[in-house]
């Protein structure tokens, strides 16, 4: 799918700290999504299989259970291309941020975050300096990526949480096929593990 909801901005990715301890680990990345986003994450869960979440809102069970299907299809279609690295659910740290849509130009339900153009400027994507995106990663280590809050249509959120867990999986496990796909700018998009 060669759409705005499925880019990664992968500018920021590098700012995340890598030698540092776990908690300092994590407030670096809160502090990271909280800038890309605006907005405040002081709601901290897990999923009943043990994702990492931070919200601006408490998310309900649907919400919860969506993202917990989205790792589960993640993690079964990088087996069967033989990786191996990151496929636990407490890998992943998931932010659920404030939507700044709740619909695409073509009026169709899809809640996603205005992030800054960066090299997506000029493009298809570009939406005059910045850009709507359903998900975007935010840090590698640990695993860390933003999506936007639903209220319906909850499998576009395993379908956001599969396709940004995708590069997080291709950064551990395939670094060429990530260096590949980790930039839509240039084309290319969601699915990449069939
Ligand atoms: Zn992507």
């Amino acid at each position: 799918m060669k759409t705005a909801r499925n880019l990664l901005l992968i500018a920021f990715v590098f700012a995340a700290g890598f030698a540092q301890s776990v908690k300092g680990q994590d407030r670096t990345v809160i502090n990271e999504a909280q800038k890309i986003t605006n907005d405040r994450f002081t709601v901290s869960l897990t999923t009943p299989r043990g994702a990492r979440v931070y919200a601006v809102n408490r998310p309900n069970a649907r919400m919860l259970k969506a993202i917990d299907d989205g790792l589960a299809n993640l993690f079964a279609l990088s087996r069967k291309n033989n990786y191996s690295r990151r496929l636990n659910y407490s890998d992943y740290t998931i932010f659920i941020a404030k939507a700044d849509r709740l619909k695409d130009s073509s009026g169709q339900y899809s809640p996603d975050i205005a992030i800054g153009a960066a090299q997506y400027a000029g493009s298809i994507f570009d939406q005059g300096g910045y850009i709507y995106a359903a998900g975007m990663v935010v840090a590698f280590n640990p695993n860390a990526f933003i999506i936007a809050e639903h209220t319906k249509h909850y499998e576009r959120v395993s379908d956001v949480v599969r396709y940004e867990g995708e590069h997080l999986v291709l950064y551990h496990n395939d670094r060429r096929l990530f260096n590949q796909t980790a930039d839509h700018s240039q084309g290319g998009g969601h699915p990449i593990l069939q």
